[in-house]
């Protein structure tokens, strides 16, 4: 069974900005897609906002193990409710990989907890990103750095919380760095944040950029999904491991099984 990949795209720089309309002609969720199917384990399609659920229904995610999420300005649009849907998810077991201004986006601040801020320029910077985590599955046959001739700078600090790995570090032109590569696990779920694709430059097109996707989509996926950790059921004194006789004072009266 392949992986199954819904790439979420938020579409309203593609239909406005004549530069981001010329880069990627199919929509930036359409070349994310493209790319990640040059991977014969992943069959990648795509979802937008504009679409009745912003195309997250729960159908939608039943089929869905690995979610990938580009947003930018529109991040206020995308309903509460969707995005109570999606974390449920991810703290199920479906793999999140996160991307560029994808920091800001209510489903990121949600799992994160924290404002996710950072300072920016948008001056086509060149960057270059550093492997700082050669043995991790997401840098397997990656070079010891790799460059994007032209990117937004994103500087520290990145009000995130401290990841479970670090992969990227990136140093920019104008002599910033930021953590771009981050791992997290947020309940069964692995979360990956990723950097670079700032919607004015090519960066989809980086081939790079593509081996970096395709491989935090095998590392994010899961197969199982644990329903369970949503619950927080009562044990019994009956139903202990252990014979355990009740003791002390209680807040609770359950009835005898
Ligand atoms: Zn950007």
């Amino acid at each position: 069974m392949p992986i199954r990949v819904t790439v979420w795209g938020e579409n309203v720089h593609e239909q406005k900005n004549k530069a981001v309309a010329e880069n990627y002609p199919k929509g930036m969720h359409g070349q994310i897609a493209s790319v990640l199917m040059e991977d014969k384990g992943i069959v990648a399609t795509t979802a937008t906002l504009q679409e009745p659920q912003h195309g997250m229904t729960e159908k939608r995610l039943d089929e869905t193990d690995v979610l990938v999420w580009w947003g930018h300005a529109a991040h206020e649009q995308v309903d509460d409710a969707i995005v109570e849907r999606v974390v449920q998810r991810v703290w199920q077991g479906m793999g999140l990989i996160v991307l560029h201004s994808g920091h800001f986006s209510k489903v990121f601040k949600r799992l994160m907890g924290s404002p996710c801020a950072l300072h920016w320029r948008e001056a086509g910077e060149r960057e270059r990103l550093w492997v700082v985590n050669p043995g991790h599955p997401i840098a397997k046959g990656l070079p010891r750095y790799f460059e994007l001739e032209n990117e937004e700078m994103y500087g520290e600090p990145f009000s995130v919380p401290e990841p479970l790995e670090t992969i990227f570090v990136s140093w920019f032109q104008g002599g910033e760095v930021f953590r771009s590569g981050l791992t997290y696990r947020r309940g069964a779920g692995n979360i990956f944040y990723f950097r670079p694709g700032h919607e004015t430059y090519p960066t989809y097109h980086d081939k790079t950029v593509g081996q970096v996707l395709r491989n935090a989509v095998n590392w994010a996926y899961n197969a199982e999904r644990h329903p369970e950790l949503l619950l927080a059921p009562n044990t019994p004194v009956d139903k202990a491991i252990e014979t355990i006789v009740e003791r002390g004072a209680k807040l609770t009266n359950h009835p005898k099984a």
